[in-house]
């Protein structure tokens, strides 16, 4: 599966706008102003938006939960209905561009368009191709019983289990490994 610098970017964007939903009700959400969607549009290099508003927080936080059921879908068929619907409410232009030294890759938002409209644009059409290459089980959820993160298993044959082996892997080896000592002791 090809998967382009662009395709990189808007995966890594769509998966820290789902995982900026909070995981239960006492912990912070990730978005919680226009000031905080500013400052992710600024990191992910989202192009061509303009000053944010709070209509703009709305819009994103809406399809971030339509994204968050595309990492949660059982199967491609699902994952394909939600994806449909992303896209076709933020209506799309593709056209060819090779901007700032990249190889050529197509752009699917329109000009102008909303933050949320862009989001929903490439980032959807980022998963959709997902789902043509019949790998939209790499779009996971964290299998650390108290994570649940989601993210996009880009290892070859398919086996990462946690968003972030150093942190959720380990310490699930570290509670396996105590729970054996236990075990032996007792
Ligand atoms: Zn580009
Ligand atoms: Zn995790």
């Amino acid at each position: 599966m090809l998967i382009t610098h662009d395709t990189r970017c808007a995966l890594d964007t769509v998966v820290d706008l789902v995982n900026s939903v909070p995981e239960d009700d006492t912990a912070p959400d990730g978005l919680p102003d226009v000031a905080a969607l500013q400052e992710f549009v600024g990191t992910h290099e989202i192009s061509d938006v303009g000053v944010l508003g709070e209509p703009d927080l709305a819009a994103v936080l809406r399809i971030r939960g339509r994204f968050a059921a595309v990492f949660a879908a059982p199967d491609a068929r699902a994952a394909a209905q939600l994806i449909n619907d992303l896209v076709a409410a933020a209506g799309t232009t593709p056209r060819l561009t090779d901007h700032d030294g990249y190889d050529w890759h197509i752009h699917y938002f329109a000009p102008g368009a909303s933050v949320a409209d862009h989001l929903a644009a490439d980032c959807g059409m980022a998963l959709a191709f997902f789902v043509v290459a019949g790998e939209q089980e790499r779009l996971r959820r964290c299998e650390a019983p108290d994570c649940r993160r989601a993210f996009v298993d880009l290892s070859r044959n398919r086996s990462r289990r946690y968003c972030d082996s150093r942190t959720c892997g380990n310490r699930l080896h570290v509670a396996a490994y105590r729970a054996r000592r236990k075990e032996a002791a007792g």
